[in-house]
């Protein structure tokens, strides 16, 4: 959603908006407006009372039109107030940019220097800089932007270091671009809408405090008028003629509100964390479609998918991950599923335990058996009590399941105490008894080691480690060796193959790695496009494939020791999941593709132990491509 829709819909903000835009614009205007001149005296008419003939708001103490002086003084506050906004904002956020941005002794010296600047009281650090540079509305300007600076400068100093590290910073540095170069082109556009957010609700504040320096005589100077002048000359007649007090200080009220209504929206609206949703926290568990069919299970599997559908509901657009995958699992069995980059097998493993994060995942038709129990649907303390302790998950990336602050034992001992209650000393000696089953030398000093005194093998045998830690029955791996060199990924791989030998685990094993589904696998399942479309035991799909997708996926696949064989890349990309061809999904990409694969829906055909979604198989005698 916009930015401006956003705004749109918040009513206050709307208001502070009207307002603020009528404000403006009679400011703008006041030159033009039929006005009586401000700052002519006319003492026979002194403290005229509101709706007198000629002076609609009545006149001052010298008989000046309040009328008039309300508006060249609303300008004038204004104006003040805002360029004091822009020249702090800008000074501000240039210091914190470049102190957040060089850091070490740069931002150690420009941040003391600040932090000197915040010790004094605000006001009286103002009243201090207009007493040294004379009273005068110029003057008020500076000192009001002054104190201002160094809350810009800190915000921003804030937001600079947390995005100077980011790799896209480094990226740039890579590539050769200047300080000056990657201040402007990369941290600046990140840091403008905080800028903006930080000005919008500090501009009320600022004339506030224009108006304040003013009113004790320290801004505007007679005969002028400004906002906070005017409500210090109608100070003495506060009681006898209220109304020239109460003239300036509505309008003062009005501004200020309508600002800080409008500063608040714009923040609302600004803010990227808020608006990419950070409010809406995901749902525990994957939202179930309520026109979802359900499966019975079909099989004796531990763990059973039936037609699984999950989809992505993004504005007006469905992505369908995951288009109706059918397998299953037993004790003991380890069943690959592989596929391109994006052809739906993290989206697959997420569903079984609704962790799809919801909104935008949906799952709409089929079923997760586990045990008997459809899990789709189940209520979110089933799930709770499964996640993790029956059915565990091993990711890609064990930097990323693994808290940096926390000493590797500590983070198993707390997967444990999830599901079971044990003392400090019990969950001690399980977790080094886990640390020893997953093979990590000196398991009872590497315990209290953090994430990142660690290798990247060593981390993905913590994550194996943590996911043992309940004695699931089902390790769902989702590319667990894909971020390690061979050699790691090997020992990971005969680590896991041992674990489900030992314990009787069923694995399910997401990779894109033929020569680990060989490995490890009994059966493989082909996805592509968020559909299975060749299913079988690894062997045979190995020796013979029949979807010319896996075959292709085969011959990207070097072989050592194989001579030299031309690496067939397969032409195109796998078809955006929000726009899929009627029929096969793999058709624009096949040379084998005539015009029946392209019409209707082609069936996942059963025969023997094989399974396969498609009308022009390779045959087994041909010869590989
Ligand atoms: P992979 O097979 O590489 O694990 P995924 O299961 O992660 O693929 O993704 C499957 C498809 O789902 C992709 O096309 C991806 O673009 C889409 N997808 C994943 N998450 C979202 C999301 N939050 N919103 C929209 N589409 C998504
Ligand atoms: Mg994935």
């Amino acid at each position: 959603m916009s930015a401006l829709a956003l705004l749109a819909r918040n009513r206050l903000a709307l208001g502070g908006l009207i307002v603020m835009a009528l404000v403006v614009l009679l400011a703008i205007l006041t030159p033009l407006l039929p006005l009586a001149p401000p700052n002519v005296t006319d003492t026979g008419n002194r403290f005229l009372p509101p709706f007198s003939p000629g002076a609609p708001l009545g006149t001052d103490h010298l008989g000046r039109d309040l009328l008039s002086r309300l508006m060249w003084g609303t300008r004038l506050s204004l104006a003040v107030g805002i360029a004091a906004a822009f020249v702090a904002a800008t000074i501000g956020a240039a210091i914190g940019i470049v102190a957040g941005y060089y850091g070490g002794r740069t931002d150690n010296v420009i941040m003391r220097g600040v932090d000197m600047l915040m010790a004094f009281p605000y006001i009286l650090l103002a009243l201090a800089i207009v007493a040294a540079l004379g009273p005068g509305l110029m003057n008020a300007l500076i000192a009001v932007a002054a104190v201002n600076i160094p809350f810009f400068a800190r915000n921003i100093r804030g937001i600079t270091v947390g995005i100077a590290h980011k790799e896209f910073v480094d990226a740039a540095r890579l590539s050769g671009m200047s300080d000056a170069r990657i201040i402007l082109t990369e941290i600046l556009p990140n840091v403008v809408p905080v800028i903006v957010i930080a000005m919008s609700t500090t501009v009320g504040w600022m004339i506030l405090e224009t108006a304040g320096l003013s009113f004790l005589g320290l801004g505007s100077q007679p005969p002028v008028a400004d906002l906070g002048s005017m409500l210090g000359e109608a100070r003495a007649a506060l009681i006898t003629n209220p109304h020239t007090s109460i003239v300036p200080g509505l309008m003062i009220l009005v501004i200020v509100m309508a600002i800080n209504l409008l500063g608040d929206g714009i923040r609302d609206a600004l803010d990227p964390r808020l608006k990419s949703g950070a409010l809406n926290r995901p749902l525990p568990a994957t939202l179930v479609a309520p026109d979802r069919q359900p499966e019975s299970q079909q099989n004796d599997g531990i763990l059973t998918l039936d037609n699984l559908q999950t989809q992505f509901r993004v504005k007006h657009r469905t992505y369908r991950a995951v288009g109706g995958v059918t397998l299953s699992v037993k004790p003991g069995e380890c069943l690959g599923i592989i596929g391109e980059s994006g052809s739906g097998k993290s989206v697959t493993a997420l569903s079984v335990m609704g962790l799809v994060a919801s909104p935008p995942g949906l799952v709409t038709g089929g079923s997760v058996h586990y045990r008997g129990d459809d899990l789709i649907g189940a209520p979110y303390r089933q799930l709770r009590s499964l996640r993790g302790s029956q059915i565990a998950y091993i990711f890609q990336d064990p930097l990323a399941t693994l808290h940096p602050l926390y000493r590797i034992g500590d983070q198993l001992i707390e997967a444990i105490a999830v599901h079971h209650s044990i003392s400090r000393a019990e969950g001690r000696k399980r977790a080094i008894d886990l640390l020893n089953a997953v093979r990590i030398p000196n398991a009872a000093s590497r315990i209290d080691d953090y994430p990142h005194e660690m290798s990247g093998g060593m981390r993905q045998r913590v994550g194996i480690a943590m996911a043992l830690a309940n004695d699931p029955e089902v390790i769902i791996a989702d590319e667990p060796t894909t971020a390690l060199d061979v050699t790691v990924q090997a020992q990971i791989l005969s680590l896991l193959d041992d674990l489900r030998r030992d314990r009787g685990l069923a694995i399910i094993f997401i990779t894109h790695d033929f020569g680990v589904v060989g490995q490890l696998c009994d059966r493989v399942a082909v996805m592509y496009a968020g559909r299975i479309v060749e299913q079988g035991p690894t062997r045979a799909i190995l020796d013979a494939p029949r979807h010319p997708y896996t075959a292709r996926l085969m011959a990207c696949v070097p072989e050592l020791g194989a001579g030299k064989r031309r690496l067939e890349a397969i032409p195109g990309l796998p078809p955006p999941v929000d726009d899929l061809p009627p029929g096969c999904a793999f058709a624009p990409r096949c040379d084998r593709a005539t015009d029946t694969c392209r019409r209707g829906d082609i069936a996942l055909e059963s025969a023997g132990d094989r399974a396969l979604r498609c009308l022009q198989p390779v045959q087994p005698q041909e010869a590989m491509p």
